[in-house]
């Protein structure tokens, strides 16, 4: 599995794009901009996408879904937690195109030959989920390096994203982690020295 880390707009938010290198299928996760950069680099390794995959629906994780969709008419995944309907002035939800696919905890997600088990892990948002792909972890704004995601907008929740970070610090194993902004890093990693973690852990 290949896993290529975008770093993509104002927010330099991680997009990444996930490979099966013996099929070429790929999942793309959080296009939240900058949609040449991330159709040029599908093509140009010839990767075939299967499907776009949100952790949440803040808009630095989903603005370059309608263009990524032009060039690939794949199906587009977020738990509807995080989603609004015309009209609803929710500005940190996103509103899905019709032909959305919702997912939730414990669903599987087939990307071609890839899988993936979706975890929901609120907190950051309502509706915010953590990605599970063998030994990678897609955590999105719920678990950062020495860090977590912010709590103070609207749907967040300070109590309800420890309890994230707890459900996570308990995972069996060690994981890589994939997270929504900086660097990545492993839960082993994570259990030790983040704070969030620890606190989550004995609170
Ligand atoms: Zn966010």
């Amino acid at each position: 599995m290949l896993i290529k880390t975008l770093t993509v707009g104002q927010l330099s938010t991680n997009c990444y794009v996930v490979t099966d290198e013996t099929t070429m299928d790929c999942a793309l996760i959080d296009p939240g901009a900058e949609s040449g950069r991330i159709l040029n680099y599908i093509e140009e390794n010839g990767m075939r996408l299967r499907c776009i995959m949100l952790t949440h629906g803040h808009f630095d994780h989903t603005t370059a879904v309608p263009s990524v969709r032009e060039a690939y008419p794949v199906p587009v995944y977020i738990n509807k937690k995080d989603t609004r309907t015309k009209g609803s002035r929710d500005a940190m939800k996103w509103l899905p195109p019709d032909d959305i696919s919702y997912y939730s905890e414990g669903d599987t997600i087939k990307a071609g030959s890839l899988e993936f088990t979706v975890m929901e892990t609120p907190g950051h948002s309502e509706g915010s989920v953590t990605l599970r792909c063998d030994n990678a972890l897609f955590t999105g704004d719920t678990l950062f390096r020495d860090s977590c995601g912010r709590t103070d907008f609207e749907g967040g929740n300070m109590q309800v994203l420890l309890g994230s970070l707890k459900r996570l610090s308990e995972l069996e194993g060690d994981f890589e982690v994939y997270p929504g902004h900086a660097e990545a890093t492993s839960l082993s990693r994570e259990r030790r020295f983040n704070y969030y973690m620890r606190y989550a852990l004995e609170g």
